[in-house]
């Protein structure tokens, strides 16, 4: 199967989120089965030593008040069955950051990504590759779903939706739809209208023909009033088109025995020497270096989202617990300075790191005992399937994607390889933390879960053979 998987970020590339380990690894794993895979990015200023292969001249792609122009760039020396392609636009692309700067969002998000969108579709017009599969990745790119629909023609396509998080819509001010190329009567509730702006996600959940979102609780529960961003009544009427498949990770980058970026490497049969890495881990945070203390970690975007509100009101009674808290996390300012209020209040119990920065990531699940995912909701959640790698032991909500993959410990029967908590409180929170850092004490019983974790696969194989028999069924229905 030719399959065009198109996304805003990807790793190695770029990354602020999920999306990107997801473009980095399902085309991967799909590639693996045999399919011809595309992925399409945009050329951002990359940090890293990638080497690009110019494929193409710049064409014209016609935006509202202008033509801009689009280069092809190929990544060197990727996988097997995979390429991987970038537009280049140095006015739309070579910028700090990928979609803001210093937290305030581009003015011209929705003008950078129609051109990315349009580019795309010029470009297959012209290669030989012509996709069976079009899979679309939030709302940066849900354009190109309705481009191929309404403009295109890619009659003899799948087009396939993916929403990573309904809280992401990519809306804009109304008057913007001029700039997507499509006119006013694309701006109707049917349509590219919500609630009197432009949503660019509803490109996607209206134009696919099938919608896919990242575990089969968040497909349940965005469906809902309380989880679907007043987008839940679009979602019940396309509920027979909408899927929800886990995602996975990627062990090539994701395992403690053969990690670069961690100071001792280590496996299943020989868990005590994650030690080694707790301990620098707790040293780079100027905390007291101490193996029998719990140490939690967390790594996050700091944002309502992810439990913050609930966590910064049980954040003093955790720290009088017996425990250090590690947080590697950037977004919202007034969480920056929550943070640092909390360093300074509690200097050997917390250690701050308010950054983006996939080295220490890497070192904290493997320094890290536990690891603290509050979340009001989370569609998957890769955190917990990380830390599970890493022999961390996730204490979640339940909710989304952590509730399919996190099922409490029960210490009679032995079952379970967390600590969940589902009320969306402080006590409740409060109350998780205290379970695992009392399980923490019996030495012998927390070795056996962290074993029985670090087995777990949740590779992608699966989840990509999942994908290939969705793309399967809807190219029939064509
Ligand atoms: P989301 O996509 O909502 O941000 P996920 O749990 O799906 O959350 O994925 C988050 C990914 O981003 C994980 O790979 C996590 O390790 C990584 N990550 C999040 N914040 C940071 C950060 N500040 N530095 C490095 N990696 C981070």
């Amino acid at each position: 199967m030719k399959i065009l998987f198109i996304a805003s970020e990807m790793v190695p590339y770029a990354k602020t989120g999920g999306l990107a380990d997801v473009a980095g690894a399902l085309p991967k794993a799909l590639a693996a089965l045999g399919h011809e895979v595309v992925v399409i990015m945009p050329k951002y200023k990359m940090e890293g030593n990638f080497e690009f292969e110019r494929v193409y001249d710049n064409f014209p792609v016609q935006m509202l008040h202008s033509i801009e122009y689009a280069g092809v760039y190929k990544a060197k020396g990727t996988d097997k069955n995979l390429t991987v392609f970038f537009i280049s636009n140095a006015k739309y692309f070579d910028r700090e950051g990928l979609y803001q700067v210093r937290g305030i969002d581009f003015p011209d998000n929705c003008e950078r990504f129609s051109f990315f969108c349009k580019a795309v579709m010029e470009y297959f017009k012209k290669s030989l590759f012509f996709p069976e599969v079009l899979h679309a990745n939030d709302w940066q790119t849900a354009l190109a779903i309705a481009y191929a629909k309404n403009i295109y023609n890619w009659k003899k396509t799948a087009l396939v939706y993916s929403v990573h998080n309904l809280g992401y819509l990519g809306i804009f001010p109304k008057e913007q739809i001029l700039q997507t190329g499509f006119d006013w009567n694309m701006f109707t509730p049917d349509a590219l209208e919500f609630y009197d702006n432009l949503a660019l996600a509803k490109a996607g959940f209206v134009f696919a023909d099938v919608i896919c979102t990242v575990s089969e609780t968040y497909a349940k529960e965005i469906q809902t009033k309380e989880f679907g961003h007043g987008l839940d009544g679009l979602l019940r009427s396309r509920k027979d088109n909408l899927f929800g498949i886990l995602n996975g990770i990627d062990y090539d980058v994701w395992d403690p025995e053969h990690d670069k970026q961690i100071v001792k490497n280590y496996n299943s049969s020989e868990i005590n020497l994650k030690y080694a890495n707790k301990k620098a881990l707790q040293k780079a945070n100027g905390l007291p270096q101490k193996q029998s203390i719990p140490l939690i970690g967390m790594i996050t975007r700091l944002a309502d989202q992810k439990g913050f509100d609930i966590l910064s009101e049980a954040l003093d009674n955790i720290m009088n617990l017996k425990c250090q808290l590690v947080v590697l996390g950037t977004g919202d300012q007034k969480y920056h300075s929550l943070l640092q209020e909390a360093k300074k209040k509690h200097p050997n119990n917390i250690g701050i790191n308010l950054g983006f920065d996939s080295a220490l990531a890497q070192l904290i699940y493997a320094g890290s005992d536990m690891f603290l995912m509050p979340s009001r909701y989370e569609p998957c959640g890769l955190g917990q399937l990380i830390s599970f790698k890493y022999g961390a032991i996730p204490i979640v909500r339940k909710t989304g994607g952590l509730a399919d993959t996190v099922h409490d410990y029960n210490p009679t029967t032995g079952k379970g390889d967390g600590f969940v908590f589902e009320e969306y409180s402080s006590d409740k929170l409060l109350d998780a933390v205290k379970r695992a850092i009392e399980m923490y004490e019996n030495k012998k019983e927390w070795a056996s879960i962290v074993k029985k974790v670090m087995c777990y696969d949740y590779s992608w194989k699966q989840s990509a053979a999942k994908y290939i028999d969705l793309y399967r069924k809807t190219l029939q229905k064509l």
